[in-house]
């Protein structure tokens, strides 16, 4: 649970005290305040200069350069170690020079970093640059996926079918048996099928009702499905991304307040454990009433 907003800036402090880190220089943020999370920044890195820059795809994705500033790059570096661990989710931020106005405003040099939004390790693989003062060498990139694709994105009509026959148990269990503890190494198509089976399977499991509060869905989609917002609670770092027992199908009130409200944290325990409760039933088979 965090509370940034998707292109809003923060001083490096705010990032380091939200992981509950001392790095001072790295690309990519950690700490034990929020292990199931890292935080990484993009720019700063020479671009075209260096013959590889971090890239924003058509899709919304990411590639993402991994960490080591000069020869081959390893994935026992333990930035990359994470990254390629895929148990972790991503914090993304671009980073950008303040102005010399917004310089003389704060009375300092430190960077700005704007917030993209959630995102999930997909997979990665080897990048040679052809030129640049990085030519030959051999580089990781990492494919970062939008966690749900921004809510909706990727749900949309190709479940336009689904109704309340679906049984949860079944779809439940076949959800928890396609998904290892990783996702990384699947294909995108694979991971965005995946993704889309959970949100599918919140939005039944809360049938209508938002799982926060209980209140019926504000309005109905065009294909007669109520809507609610699909939320990823904070994962666990031995958590796989996407699985039904990490999302909370909310209404919009509900789900700013799950990030941004006073009280986020307190909501989101009780939000975690009411979503525990609920997967518990149906795995038992005992259903949701
Ligand atoms: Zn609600």
């Amino acid at each position: 649970m965090h509370e940034f907003i998707v292109g809003q800036e923060y001083v490096r402090q705010r990032l380091l005290d939200f992981v509950g880190s001392r790095q001072m220089q790295s690309g990519v943020l950690w700490g034990s305040k929020e292990s199931g999370c890292l935080i990484c920044t993009s720019g700063g890195r020479g671009g075209k200069k260096a013959g590889y820059s971090d890239e924003l795809l058509t899709d919304g994705s990411w590639w993402y350069f991994g960490q080591g500033m000069a020869g081959d790059q390893s994935l026992l570096n333990a930035a990359n170690a994470k990254l390629s661990s895929g148990k972790l989710s991503v914090l993304f931020f671009t980073t950008r020079e303040p102005t010399a106005r917004e310089v003389a405003a704060r009375g300092g040099y430190g960077k700005l970093f704007a917030f993209r939004g959630d995102f999930n390790v997909v997979g990665f693989e080897q990048f040679v640059p052809s030129d640049g003062n990085r030519k030959g060498d051999r580089l990781w990139r990492f494919r970062l996926v939008p966690v749900g694709g921004g809510d909706d994105h990727w749900v949309g009509d190709e479940h336009t079918n689904a109704d309340s026959h679906v049984d949860l148990q079944d779809l439940q269990r076949s959800i928890y048996v396609d998904s290892p503890g990783s996702e990384v190494g699947v294909s995108l198509q694979e991971y965005r099928r995946r993704s889309a089976a959970v949100h599918l399977y919140a939005t039944l499991r809360a049938n209508g009702r938002c799982e926060g509060c209980g209140m019926l869905a504000p309005f109905v989609r065009p294909d007669g499905r109520a809507f609610l917002e699909v939320h990823h609670m904070t994962r666990l770092a031995d958590d796989g991304p996407d699985l039904p027992a990490n999302v909370a199908a909310l209404c919009p009130n509900c789900h700013r307040r799950a990030h941004y409200s006073i009280d986020r944290i307190e909501f989101g325990c009780a939000l975690r454990a009411h979503v525990a409760f609920l997967e518990e039933r149906i795995a038992t088979g005992q259903g949701l009433k």
